[in-house]
């Protein structure tokens, strides 16, 4: 029997809690597969951060071709670095029967939306402006002018909250993951998806002995 994966896309600002939140998912004892996607980026990679682990670091021409090639599912330009998702690794997991978990900016939601209207996608809200604020800060790494950039970007990635199937307000971090592995559970046990994934079964349910 031939199982398939679903696609989910999480976006949401910087401080909302996204990386986190699919870490904790991840450790969660799942029946099924679950896999976030590596990206491709052209921005160095931060302290810690593990080449093939965290993303593919690539040149801005490597990038480029990239791109001519057709490599990417989506690719978008997000704080003046080049980020994209490899359209081969996704579909194979996905033929593994594999959730795959696209952690991508709105621009890239949106390109995926349209090659596969299937996906689902969750928006992650922070509770409030000044949690989100708070919580920028409380990383202690940043200037002052680096946190009122980041709270631009964040307000110009909430507008496109509308655009999304499932928004998660992540006030208490326990309940935001509850709710997440609610969504992921509630697509796991979709009929569209139950019949794709148990075709046997019908069969065999239906068939006069
Ligand atoms: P960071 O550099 O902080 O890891 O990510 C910056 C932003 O780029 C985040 O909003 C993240 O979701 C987005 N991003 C990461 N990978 C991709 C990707 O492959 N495609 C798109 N469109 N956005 C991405």
């Amino acid at each position: 029997m031939t199982t398939s994966g679903n696609l989910f896309i999480l976006s949401a600002p910087s401080g909302a809690g996204k990386s986190s939140l699919i870490s904790a998912l991840l450790k969660q004892p799942n029946k099924r597969k679950l896999q976030v996607s590596v990206s491709h980026t052209t921005r160095a990679p931060r302290p810690g951060e593990v080449d093939g682990e965290h993303y593919h670091f690539v040149s801005v021409n490597k990038f480029k071709q990239n791109i001519q090639k057709k490599h990417f599912y989506e690719w978008a330009e997000v704080f003046g670095n080049y980020y994209g998702t490899s359209e081969v690794a996704i579909d194979e997991q996905l033929a593994q029967g594999i959730d795959v978990f696209l952690d991508i900016d709105w621009q890239g939601a949106q390109q995926v939306r349209m090659k596969k209207p299937d996906v689902t996608t969750v928006f992650i809200c922070p509770p409030s402006k000044a949690e989100l604020e708070k919580r920028l800060r409380g990383r202690g790494q940043d200037s002052e002018e680096i946190i009122k950039e980041r709270m631009a970007q964040a307000q110009s990635e909430c507008s496109h909250y509308q655009e999304f199937d499932y928004i998660i307000i992540n006030d208490n971090f326990d309940q935001a993951l509850c709710d997440l592995t609610t969504i992921v559970e509630n697509q796991r046990l979709k009929r569209s998806k139950q019949i794709e994934n148990n075709q046997d079964l019908f069969k065999d349910l239906l068939a006069n002995d």
